[in-house]
């Protein structure tokens, strides 16, 4: 997952081939230069995020290659053009770049999937964001997976508290989510009918908030 000579699909690929399956991602355009900006974002509800995308996989954030909160054309040009300008981003690696909507803030999770050589297709749910390596917090179930599945994975998990609502917090859509892992994991899911073409996909973040979930960082990696 982390050798980046592995090249898989790039992100917009990688979400298409998601929403595909029902799996809720933000609406975004692929532009490759500066002047497809405006028409780009005049189908868009602001605020953006531009995203530097690549088939090569890379941490976008730890080289410059992710900027969110962007509110006008203006701001994405400008965004579009310190990428081009970086110097951590060689340019050989760069398939465009991604302008889509800020999802709704929420919860941060993580979802993977993968096809193991003795279990076959598996799915990982867990907390995402920085809790990721901090908290290794992560239930894993062999597909395919049911929606009580699912919710038994949200369940054993410690961050279940902010998913499920506790001590005061509002919970999140938890049958929206349950629906994305089913998506991924279950019968029909994504993983499941593509287990001869794809080795891996992971989800980070997917975003839930009280109306749904969001899965606003994809990759697949095929086979
Ligand atoms: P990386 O390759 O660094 O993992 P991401 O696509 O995950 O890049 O973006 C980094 C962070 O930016 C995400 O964890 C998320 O917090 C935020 N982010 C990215 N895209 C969106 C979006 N469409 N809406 C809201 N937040 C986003
Ligand atoms: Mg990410």
């Amino acid at each position: 997952m982390n050798d980046a000579s592995v090249v898989g699909v790039d992100e917009l690929e990688s979400k298409g081939l998601a929403a595909s399956f029902g799996v809720p991602v933000p609406r975004g355009v692929r532009v490759s230069q500066v002047e497809e900006v405006s028409r780009a974002v005049a189908g868009l509800q602001p605020p953006f995020v531009v995203k530097l995308l690549s088939r090569t996989p890379i941490h976008k954030s730890d080289v410059g290659g992710v900027k969110v909160g962007l509110n006008s054309s203006a701001d994405v040009v400008a965004a579009i053009q310190q990428m081009t300008d970086e110097p951590r981003i060689p340019s050989g690696i760069v398939s465009g770049y991604l302008i889509e909507e800020m999802a709704a803030s929420g919860q941060e999770l993580i979802v993977g999937a993968k096809v193991d050589p003795s279990f076959g297709p598996m799915i990982m749910v867990g907390a995402g964001g920085i809790y990721v390596h901090v908290l290794d917090d992560v239930a894993v179930r062999v597909c395919p997976v049911t929606a009580a599945d699912a919710l038994e994975m949200l369940q054993e998990l410690r961050i279940a508290p902010m998913i499920f609502g506790a001590r005061g917090q509002d919970p999140v859509d938890v049958g929206g989510l349950v629906d994305a892992i089913v998506r991924i994991g279950g019968e029909n899911g994504l993983i499941m009918t593509h287990q001869s073409e794809i080795s891996e996909l992971d989800i980070n973040p997917l975003i839930v908030g009280r109306d749904g979930a969001c899965a606003v960082d994809v990759r697949v990696v095929p086979t």
